[in-house]
């Protein structure tokens, strides 16, 4: 596995990377499955371990993000990974240019997550559109667990016309249905049991729309469920699977976003249309 700190050293060493799967480090089972999930496609990967500061909308959760880049290294030699990417902001600037704000999908990024994160969603694209004009992959993997993050990384590919494909894979959990995430490194014991709430109702309404309850009764029901919880919601949401936008034909796929404690999380629950097989 050969590590570059150097953006420099990277461009010199003009290696294909075939699968590219740009992380914040202090890595976990989802990180791992996102490697794995590139490696049934192609070899040569490249994992980026980068915190992008324009992602934070606040300088204290950007200073108290978890940085655990040794732990991080063993990991990723222990699963086979070729390159690992980890570049300094100055170096960043030094050698990719920044996204136009004219090819920012507007209406997607100020959405769900976007409306309560001005800038976060633009910040993921500039970060990624610096990574490709470096690192020029095959394929980049992305995880289903930033839902909003995979649809807007597709929308880049599509208006810079990339010839990158993007493979989606599955969200990780913890066996009782908590999505595993850096963030739940800062809740307590009692606040993990708790935040399982988050999957239990996203499979309600799941179960709620298998019943054919109308979108608006289940948007109720779910206010109601989290008033009898401690968790803050901040948006539960049901959207069109492809494109995020409120239409209720095809698949779906149920978002939440909330509070436990002062961690937000975020969670999702893909909900193929009934009358497919899956
Ligand atoms: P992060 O390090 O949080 O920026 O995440 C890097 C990548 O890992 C993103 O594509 C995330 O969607 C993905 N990821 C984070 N958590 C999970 C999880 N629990 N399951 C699958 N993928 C995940």
């Amino acid at each position: 596995m050969k590590i570059f700190y150097s953006l420099q050293d990277f461009i010199n060493a003009n290696i294909r990377v075939q699968s590219f799967v740009p992380t914040m480090g202090n890595l976990h089972e989802g990180h791992l499955s996102l490697i794995n999930a590139g490696k049934k496609y192609k070899k040569n990967t490249c994992v980026s371990i980068y915190i992008n500061e324009g992602q934070f909308n606040n300088k204290k959760d950007f200073d108290n993000y978890p940085r655990t880049i040794e732990d991080d290294i063993k990991i990723l030699e222990s699963c086979d990974v070729e390159y690992v990417l980890i570049p300094k902001k100055s170096d960043i600037e030094k050698y990719t240019s920044s996204l136009s704000s004219k090819f920012e999908p507007k209406t997607l990024t100020s959405d769900l997550c976007g409306k309560y994160r001005p800038g976060h969603f633009y910040a993921v694209m500039d970060i990624i559109y610096r990574f490709f004009q470096i690192i020029k992959p095959e394929m980049i993997v992305l995880g289903e667990k930033d839902y909003q993050q995979l649809i807007i990384i597709a929308e880049l590919i599509r208006i810079m016309k990339y010839d990158i494909r993007l493979i989606s894979s599955p969200t990780i959990r913890n066996t009782d249905g908590l999505a595993l995430s850096s963030r739940n490194n800062h809740l307590t014991k009692k606040q993990k049991e708790l935040a399982c709430d988050i999957y239990k109702a996203l499979h309600l309404s799941k179960e709620l729309l298998k019943e054919n309850f109308p979108i608006e009764k289940i948007y109720q029901e779910i206010d109601i469920f989290f008033s009898k919880s401690p968790i803050k919601l901040e948006y539960f949401a049901i959207r069109d699977l492809k494109t995020l936008q409120q239409s209720y034909d095809n698949d779906l796929i149920a978002l939440i976003s909330c509070y436990v404690g002062n961690i937000r999380l975020i969670d999702n629950l893909i909900i193929r249309s009934f009358n497919s097989k899956s």
